[in-house]
């Protein structure tokens, strides 16, 4: 067993800068991470971060254009802190030694990204979460923090309704220990796994926000998942925005410029809601390509400044899809790409259970509403994560080390010892590829009753035949077969709240557009939901959007 004041699981953007700000506030922190920081999703992070850094943009106009993409579901006092700390927190990083770009007089480059009135997307060509997470790595290492690499959080231990430590699982010797602190941040990053078509990693299975559910916390507007307009055809690798800032442009298989049709006024900066929709509905109604993709064009910004601005959609454009992209259009299609809803938090990273906080793309401080910007969910990292880290820190100072955890940690061991010993007749990838089939089709882009009903039912089925589940292999060390046994018992969960939360909300808003209830409805919606853990029910109760400045109105672009 260990013992810290305050546990960070998740070595990511989110994660490593919560733990350096536990430790700048005097706490004995260490760090849970299925994976080394380094291969955090965050890496995979291309276009930029936003600050309103620029002559005449100001922190007012970046709240109001998040607020707005947010389809006004956004919590407005959370947007304002994010927004008026993005310019320090970008400037920080680039004083840590984040590699920006930058133009020939020294000054930071930016560009625009999708709903944003003004260019405030800070990058360093492409690669900006590569560049970022390297900075928070050589912080972790800087400030002597531990990190346990490849160790997997299981269970959240909660005694006497207070934090009292984790279960987590190592990957490296298959064995089970139990962590005890006074406070916990959870950082475990995105769940897009559970959808056919997903920017997301393998190992982005929602672990935190299950294990979160399941320890008493709430996740908030779960139904919300955005769609990015452009993945790969195929691989669905993200073509970042960055392509369409930089002067790319969709056309489709007619060579129509078809965002003329859907946004006159900002074409392919839309935001991604709207774009997404607008790739779908050119598919559903017959002018995309028939295998469903349309192009991206980026021939006439030239080979020169796609290699210096865009290295990596070059790269990725010619070893997945054989397309030069100085030369050919990129075929592209959307894909599932983030979570807006996550553990519900306050201002301070603070969940329902006493110490226990969350930050970065699981939680829901509700920065993003029922639509996220683009380049505002590194900087929700950055800067929630150091609120969250500092809050915890404060939190372990003022509390005892809560006794407990001897049930948890048998409780998992005797789970994992029924699922190695298993001989049911159900494999994992088969159930995982199902729910994957399912999600899309039914709960994706395009959302309606019945399919969703049928949904809820299929992935209820799913979990009944979970039980049936047999791990292939037998092995102890680095048995991958037992963790991703884990991993599909957590987006099982989670694919359940998405599903019911989204056939329980009857109107279209941001990324939740059902073609049976097309219109936002303000008078009835104008809510977030939250979904509990009741015993083997989920049950989903709804709270206030908290609005300071911004009326809710009509969002056109
Ligand atoms: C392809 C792509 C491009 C993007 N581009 C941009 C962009 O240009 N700008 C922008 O603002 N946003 C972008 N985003 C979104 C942004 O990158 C993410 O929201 C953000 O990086 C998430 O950071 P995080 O720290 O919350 O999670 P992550 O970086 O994913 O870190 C999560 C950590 O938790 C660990 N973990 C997971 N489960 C467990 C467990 N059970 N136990 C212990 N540890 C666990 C993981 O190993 C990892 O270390 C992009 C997203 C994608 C997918």
């Amino acid at each position: 067993m260990n013992r810290y004041d305050v546990l960070v699981l998740g070595g990511g953007l989110a994660g490593a800068m919560a733990a350096r700000a536990a430790a700048a506030a005097g706490a004995d922190v260490a760090v849970v991470s299925k994976l080394h920081p380094l291969r955090s999703h965050t890496v995979a992070a291309a276009g930029g971060i936003n600050a309103a850094l620029a002559e005449g943009d100001s922190w007012e106009g970046h709240a109001f254009d998040t607020i707005k993409g947010s389809d006004y579901l956004a919590d407005q006092d959370s947007v304002e802190i994010v927004c008026r700390e993005a310019a320090a927190a970008v400037v920080e990083m680039d004083h840590l030694g984040t590699p920006f770009s930058r133009d020939e007089t020294g000054k930071l480059f930016n560009r625009p990204f999708g709903g944003h009135g003004l260019p405030r997307a800070y990058f360093a060509g492409d690669r900006t979460g590569l560049s970022l997470m390297q900075t928070a790595w050589e912080q972790l290492v800087k400030k002597d923090i531990t990190v346990y690499n490849e160790w997997a959080g299981t269970s959240i231990i909660v005694e006497e309704g207070r934090f009292a430590g984790i279960i987590a699982y190592n990957v490296a010797d298959g064995t089970l220990d139990e962590f005890q602190a006074k406070a916990l941040v959870i950082c475990t990053g995105p769940g897009g796994q559970m959808y056919g078509k997903t920017t997301n990693a393998v190992t982005c299975t929602g672990d935190g926000l299950a294990m979160a559910l399941r320890a008493g916390c709430a996740l908030k507007d779960m139904e919300f998942v955005q769609f990015h307009p452009t993945s790969l055809h195929g691989p669905n690798i993200l073509i970042t925005e960055a392509a369409r800032g930089e002067g790319g442009i969709m056309k489709n298989a007619k060579g129509e410029r078809f965002m003329e049709r859907y946004s006159p006024k900002m074409l392919d900066m839309a935001p991604r809601d709207i774009v997404s929709r607008a790739i779908q509905t050119e598919a559903n109604e017959g002018r995309a390509y028939p295998e469903g993709y349309v192009d991206l064009d980026l021939t006439h910004l030239g080979a020169a400044k796609i290699k210096e601005r865009l290295p990596e959609v070059h790269e990725f454009a010619v070893n997945f899809a054989g397309v030069d992209p100085a030369e050919k259009p990129i075929p592209i299609e959307p894909a599932q790409h983030y979570i807006m809803g996550g553990i519900a938090t306050d201002n301070a990273g603070a969940t329902a259970v006493p110490g226990i906080y969350a930050a970065g793309e699981c939680a829901c401080v509700s920065l993003h509403g029922a639509n996220r910007l683009g380049g505002n969910a590194l900087l929700e990292c950055i800067v929630f994560g150091r609120l969250a880290g500092t809050a915890a820190a404060d939190f372990a100072q003022k509390h005892a080390q809560v006794a407990g955890g001897a049930a948890s940690l048998a409780a998992d061991d005797r789970k994992i010892d029924g699922l190695m010993a298993s001989e049911g007749k159900e494999g994992t990838e088969r159930i995982r590829q199902e729910l994957k089939k399912v999600m899309w089709e039914k709960v994706g882009i395009y959302r309606n009753e019945p399919d969703m009903a049928l949904a809820v039912g299929a992935v209820n089925d799913l979990e009944r035949r979970y039980a049936n589940v047999r791990v292939g292999a037998k092995n102890k060390r680095f048995n991958y077969a037992l963790l991703e046994a884990l991993e599909l018992k957590n987006l099982l969960d989670l694919a359940e709240v998405i599903a019911k939360g989204a056939l329980i909300r009857r109107e279209s808003r941001g990324a939740h557009a059902r073609t049976d209830f097309p219109k936002r409805d303000d008078a009835n919606w104008l809510t977030h939901s939250l979904a509990w853990q009741r015993g083997s029910r989920i049950e989903i109760t709804y709270e206030p959007v908290r609005i300071t400045n911004w009326e809710p109105k009509e969002r056109t672009y």
